[in-house]
């Protein structure tokens, strides 16, 4: 194996080239989890008119406190046909259009409504409860930049200035190929030696959560043939992920056949634990991750650098790992030669985040990892972690 890249060295490399895949109009109502390929100017004010914030009474705040006509009750969409005049109040609703002339509105909870007349007994501020036209946003200005991230807020805000569709990122087609003669797939008995493939699963539902279209290909076992063309199926796809196959024993055909395919090796090997076998290459357009089997390595390798290539394809403005702050329930030791993530379980403090070091580190551990909803990250070389210290983690 070459020398090991750090983590930080890897990263860069994928991110260099995981070039955007294009746009495509989608309508808003399955935008959700998308990423927009342009900036998104507001075409109107919002709100596009001066509105009530209560339900009250729409007047001028020089006449209050008073006894004031109310000649016209506006329910929300249907603004007066005339303007306030001197003296004069209107009902209004939330949302209603404010009268020309009218600069307040006095809540309902705060008047005495007589049918004809209200008295309002205290003085009211001017543009109380006005909602001002364009407050929200001006119509022309930027509502959204390209990149972002498409959550419920982004939504509603799209539709609220009136956009029923917008381009995004096209989502990547990523194949998913396990490799390993000892594989059955769940749902079948097992014979000698046998364990179930669990790392596809594993990998569809971390990758599906960040935008991409997967496709599951027939796991294969370590013969050439069958590698040679499960790989070569899965270069269709915009990102080839396989699993297992990419040590250096004598069953690990992954990267040989791949490099007979054509695939241009980026790199081989880096300095984390779990994950150090991943390998990285490209054929054509195509990116390609060769994952370590062991289901805990698998799984890092995915959050790590999977999961950002995922992103970058569909043009996220926000595709590195963002690793937060926590505080360590107990003690960890440091490797010297790499980069560990371990598995821990997260807690709520007095407010702040305690993280529990699960036992069975080991990469084969997906049952031990499946307790855990965080990775801490211990730094190469540093000395050894103590309760108490503040580490960096990502939630899984
Ligand atoms: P390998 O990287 O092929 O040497 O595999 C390392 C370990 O991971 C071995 O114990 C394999 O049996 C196991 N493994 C490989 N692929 C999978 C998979 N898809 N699901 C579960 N375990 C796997
Ligand atoms: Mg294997």
């Amino acid at each position: 194996m070459p020398p090991l890249l750090s983590i930080d060295e890897a990263l860069a490399l994928v991110l260099q080239h995981a070039k955007p895949l294009g746009a495509e109009l989608v309508p808003i109502e399955h935008a959700a989890g998308r990423f927009l390929a342009d900036d998104v100017h507001a075409r109107i004010d919002l709100p596009p008119f001066r509105s009530s914030a209560m339900d009250g009474f729409a007047l001028r705040a020089a006449d209050t406190p008073g006894s004031l006509p109310v000649v016209a009750r506006i329910p929300a969409g249907r603004p007066a046909a005339a303007a306030l005049r001197a003296g004069e109040a209107m009902g209004i609703a939330t949302g209603g259009a404010i009268p020309d002339g009218a600069d307040a509105v006095v809540p309902i909870e705060l008047v005495e409504d007589r049918e004809d007349v209200v008295e309002v007994p205290a003085s009211v501020d001017t543009s109380a409860n006005v909602r001002d036209k364009g407050s929200d946003l001006r119509r022309g200005d930027l509502l959204l930049p390209s990149g972002s991230r498409l959550g419920p807020a982004q939504i509603g805000a799209l539709a609220a200035v009136g956009l029923a569709e917008v381009r995004c990122g096209r989502r990547p087609l990523v194949a998913i190929l396990s490799t390993g003669s000892e594989l059955r797939r769940p749902g079948v008995e097992l014979g000698p030696g046998e364990i179930y493939e669990s790392n596809a699963s594993m990998i569809a539902a971390a990758l599906e959560s960040a935008g991409a279209e997967v496709t599951r290909l027939e796991s294969v076992a370590d013969e050439p043939g069958l590698h040679r063309a499960a790989l070569e199926r899965g270069l269709e796809a915009d990102v080839l992920v396989s699993s297992g196959g990419v040590s250096v024993g004598p069953h690990d055909l992954v990267r040989e056949i791949g490099a007979e395919l054509g695939i241009d090796q980026v790199f081989w090997g880096v300095a984390v634990k779990p994950g150090k076998p991943l390998a990285f290459g490209r054929r054509g357009d195509t990116l390609v991750f060769g994952l370590p089997g062991n289901p805990v390595s698998a799984l890092v390798a995915v959050e790590l650098f999977v999961r950002p290539a995922v992103l970058a394809r569909q043009g996220a403005s926000e595709q590195v790992p963002a690793y937060l702050t926590g505080t360590l329930g107990a003690p960890l030791r440091a490797s010297t030669a790499r980069d560990q993530l371990v598995r821990a379980r997260s807690r709520i403090e007095d407010g702040e985040v305690v993280l529990e070091p699960l036992s069975g580190q080991e990469s084969h551990m997906i049952a031990r990892a499946a307790g855990a909803d965080a990775l801490v990250l211990v730094r190469r070389g540093e000395r050894d972690s103590l309760a108490g210290d503040r580490l960096p983690f990502l939630r899984l």
